[in-house]
């Protein structure tokens, strides 16, 4: 064979990072080749949680690659240890017109046929902690270090994108890490897989094989547990699941979009056993969290970025982080595209539709005349000096959404609001964030405030 394994594994690694940037990770160094017979190139990867993470995202990118830098219609298969050693043994013995073969992998990371992937970037050392995260990082640190003696069950709940997934994979991570022991008897699935499994039994008439399946593990965790909601039959079952496991001293690990009490038809006695150990909720990261995880996740895929670009896209975007890391992936293949290094202006036109665009900007003037209308307030009061606490309220909100929706500076703020320095904007609008968590009433009348600030005039 003209080309060697290695060779051909620098030039699809060279490739992938030049073509497929987005998709490329800093521990693809790691990837080693372990044959090449002109049909399959064999790639071994010890991790298995990067093994399953190239099975499942990176093939298609990874065969073009092959084909590109080989010029033939080459396919590429991920191995483990095992595998790569009976391919050395068939290599030792294949005549000069071997074939390649195909392994069949389910790309399981643990024992269990259902178990959730695992997804590489999803550990501790990648999750970056901020005021909005950090009670369910530390319970999850705890969980992860004592499995079933810190926090039984931990129930971690929030919106969208803000990292749930996340740390119940970290902790599944950790406990694998620590475990000293064989391996641990962790199951790590959906709740969609649980209903399923459960009603497939159920049609199948085998209960047995479902509750030892389920009631035998050292951890169980489900993600998303709010679909249990509606499912009464299910959640039936899962009360016994729960009680057997928790009996048992085994940790439970919940995640959910919602606090147990907030849980649409979830049964009163699964309520109180969820609410039971620990329940922590994640919101929305502050702007430093934001710019630390475009930092992290620009590391993660060596892709150059400088403050101003950070900064930018933690300033554009502060829904939730999924859409964070959409907007990285977008710059990165934007300036793959266009050949174009990763800038301010690259990302500006990057992402300026990513802006919302039915967006305006308001005027301080608009920004008080809703304020004041909302709140009852007087204009005198608000632009005077008085510290009242029925006027400061007020004169917070006005700062925190002319800094939010327009692209006026501090001082420029200060200066229309009652000519108050930079610092006193600063404390406004980091008091309003604050409160703005905590307080659901000032949370509505923030997202009211806005959603008329920024409507499109007519
Ligand atoms: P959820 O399950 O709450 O919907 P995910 O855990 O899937 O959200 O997180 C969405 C994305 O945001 C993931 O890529 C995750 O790695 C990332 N993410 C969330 N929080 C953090 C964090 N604190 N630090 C780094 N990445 C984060
Ligand atoms: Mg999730």
């Amino acid at each position: 064979m003209a080309e060697s394994a290695a060779q051909v594994r620098d030039d699809v690694v060279a490739y992938m990072r030049a073509h497929h940037p987005e998709n490329c990770r800093h521990w693809f160094d790691t990837i080693e080749a372990v044959d090449f017979d002109g049909g399959t190139l064999s790639l071994l990867v010890s991790d298995r949680v990067h093994l399953n993470f190239l099975r499942r995202q990176c093939t298609d990118n990874f065969t073009d690659s092959a084909q590109a830098v080989t010029g033939r219609l080459v396919g590429v298969q991920f191995v483990d240890e095992k595998e790569a050693e009976s391919i050395r043994r068939q290599k030792a013995t294949r005549g000069s017109n071997g074939v390649g073969r195909a392994i069949r992998s389910n790309g399981a990371v643990l024992d269990h046929p259902d178990q959730m992937p695992l997804h590489p970037d999803y550990t501790f050392e990648n999750f970056i902690v901020g005021p909005g995260n950090q009670m369910a990082h530390a319970a999850a640190v705890a969980v992860a270090q004592k499995p079933g003696q810190a926090y039984n069950p931990l129930f971690i709940h929030g919106g969208v994108g803000l990292g749930k997934t996340h740390l119940v994979q970290a902790i599944c991570r950790e406990i694998q890490r620590n475990y000293t022991d064989g391996e641990p008897n962790i199951y790590y699935i959906s709740c969609g897989t649980f209903i399923n499994r459960f009603l497939e039994a159920v049609q199948a008439g085998d209960m047995a094989d479902f509750r030892h399946r389920f009631r035998n593990v050292d951890v169980l965790m489900i993600d998303d547990i709010h679909f249990l909601s509606n499912h009464d039959r299910t959640q039936e079952e899962f009360f016994h699941t729960f009680n057997t496991l928790f009996q048992a001293g085994k940790q439970i690990v919940l995640s959910s979009d919602a606090p147990p009490r907030e849980i649409p038809r979830l049964e009163e006695r699964l309520m109180s056993r969820f609410s039971s150990g620990l329940v922590e909720r994640i919101v929305k990261p502050d702007f430093e969290t934001r710019v630390a995880i475009v930092r992290k996740k620009a590391m993660l895929r060596s892709m150059p970025i400088a403050d101003d670009v950070a900064t930018f896209i933690a300033n554009s975007i502060d829904t939730n982080i999924r859409e964070l890391e959409g907007a990285i992936t977008k710059l990165h293949i934007f300036s793959r595209v266009n050949k174009a290094p990763i800038n301010l202006e690259l990302a500006r036109a990057a992402l300026g539709e990513q802006l919302p665009r039915t967006h305006r900007q308001p005027s301080p003037q608009q920004i008080i005349e809703v304020v004041i209308e909302y709140f009852d307030v007087k204009l005198t009061d608000l632009l005077s000096k008085r510290r009242h606490k029925s006027i400061t309220l007020p004169r917070q909100v006005c700062m925190y959404l002319a800094r939010k929706l327009t692209r006026y500076s501090l001082e420029e703020i200060g200066g229309y609001f009652g000519g108050r320095d930079h610092t006193t904007v600063l404390h406004a609008i980091k008091t309003i964030e604050r409160k703005r968590k905590t307080d659901s009433a000032l949370d509505d009348a923030l997202t009211h405030l806005e959603a008329k600030l920024t409507e499109k005039p007519a």
